[in-house]
């Protein structure tokens, strides 16, 4: 994979002629979709596929809240080596293409890289967090906005194409640019929407992410561009919503704030509301 690939997206002539108020970039799994039934559950049957045991939905949140975990097929392979360490030293352990090759089979249940309509894996009943007009919303309030993810391009352009109707998304996914925590995707997409370098006279930046790990993001972006003001926002993932999980939401949260997120918000959707304080 190339990461220095030259981004072919240039910002719509809207948000030119717009007075900028500002960038919200946006993680996708967890925020724009929920992918408890479709990357988690992929994570915990690839897992079983190869140890019979499967993980629960809280192992692979503990896992996560390490902040360095976002790649789903690493993050099988850890919980593999993991169930190894701890009581099963017979597991012989995959490779990372077996790891990938039984993933991709559970997630999207046909080529990658092929006609979605073929697809029958788990990718196929993921339920959207926002609908278009959160993003026409954005628009007309002068803000200009993205997406950069660890989730596979194809995914990625499948929900934001195909499920939510966007045209041509400004979007860095998984191999575009070096995983999260890393900034350079972050970095690189924002300075695309807006036009020019970072810094003092560029508006405020947001990512809105469900991990530690994209709390981290932010931080990292801060380091290397001091003059810009970046806001770190969070939401708990979808799996955590819902009055029988108040109390590990709770702590999913306090582990976002610790980590630095600027602030928590109640749903995707309310990022609105956010922005309007602006
Ligand atoms: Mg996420």
């Amino acid at each position: 994979m190339n990461m220095n690939k030259q981004l072919t997206y240039q910002p719509p002539f809207k948000y030119k002629a717009l007075n900028l108020q500002g960038l919200l970039l946006f993680d996708i799994d967890g925020v724009i979709r929920d992918v408890a039934g479709s990357y988690r559950r992929a994570i915990q049957e690839t897992v079983a596929d190869f140890s019979g045991w499967k993980p629960s939905i809280d192992a692979i949140d503990t896992l996560k809240s390490e902040g360095c975990w976002n790649n789903d097929w690493d993050a099988s392979l850890e919980l593999l080596r993991r169930r190894q360490d701890d009581d099963n030293h017979d597991l012989k352990l995959p490779n990372r293409e077996q790891v990938i090759e039984v993933f991709s089979r559970f997630y999207f249940g046909g080529d990658p890289d092929g006609d979605p309509s073929h697809w029958q894996g788990f990718i196929c009943n993921e339920p959207l967090l926002v609908q278009r007009a959160f993003f026409d919303e954005l628009t007309r309030m002068g803000f200009a906005w993205g997406f950069v993810s660890g989730a596979e391009p194809p995914s990625a352009r499948f929900v934001l194409e195909k499920r939510l109707g966007l045209n041509n998304p400004a979007l860095i996914a998984m191999g575009e640019a070096p995983d999260k925590p890393d900034p350079t995707g972050l970095l690189q997409l924002a300075q695309q929407l807006a036009g020019k370098a970072l810094g003092e006279s560029t508006p405020p930046i947001a990512y809105l992410g469900d991990t530690v790990a994209d709390v981290l993001t932010v931080i990292q972006a801060r380091q290397q561009q001091p003059d810009q003001q970046f806001v770190s926002l969070a939401v708990a993932p979808p799996h955590l919503h819902g009055r029988d999980h108040q109390t590990a939401r709770n702590a999913y949260e306090e582990r976002l704030k610790q980590a630095g997120a600027d602030k928590i918000l109640s749903c995707t959707a309310a990022a609105i509301e956010t922005l309007k304080g602006w």
